[in-house]
C-alpha cells in the first residue's frame, strides 16, 4: 500500500517514527551499560586491559541489542499514535488511519 499526503497528494510521505526513534534510543543507552557491566563482571580476575576490552566489546554489543529491541517495540507504538506522517512535499503531518484509499 502506498500511502499519498492527503492534502497535495503527492507520494512523498515519510513515517516520523517518533517512538521508535526514542525507544531504540533508549535501548541503545541502556542495552550498552548492560553489556558492558555484564562483560566486566565475567571478565574480572583477568588482566585489567582484558576488562576493559570486554567493557568496550560488551558495551558495543549490548548497545546493538538494545538499538535493535527498541526499533522492534517502537514500531507498533508508532502505528498506534497520531500524525504519525509528514508529507516532504507540503510538510503537512497526517495519521495514517485517516488516509482511507476510497476518499484518495
Ligand atoms: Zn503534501
Amino acid at each position: 500500500m502506498t500511502l499519498s499526503c492527503p492534502r497535495c497528494h503527492t507520494a512523498f510521505v515519510v513515517p516520523r517514527r517518533r517512538a521508535q526513534t526514542t525507544a531504540t534510543a533508549i535501548g541503545g543507552v541502556a542495552g550498552a551499560i548492560q553489556g558492558a557491566s555484564s562483560a566486566m563482571t565475567e571478565a574480572k580476575g583477568g588482566d585489567p586491559m582484558g576488562v576493559i576490552a570486554s567493557a568496550i566489546f560488551g558495551g558495543l554489543l549490548g548497545g546493538a541489542a538494545g538499538c535493535a529491541a527498541g526499533a522492534v517495540i517502537g514500531a507498533p507504538i508508532d502505528q498506534v499514535l497520531p500524525d504519525s506522517f509528514r508529507c516532504q512535499a507540503c510538510g503537512y503531518v497526517f495519521d495514517a488511519s485517516r488516509t482511507d484509499p476510497a476518499l484518495t
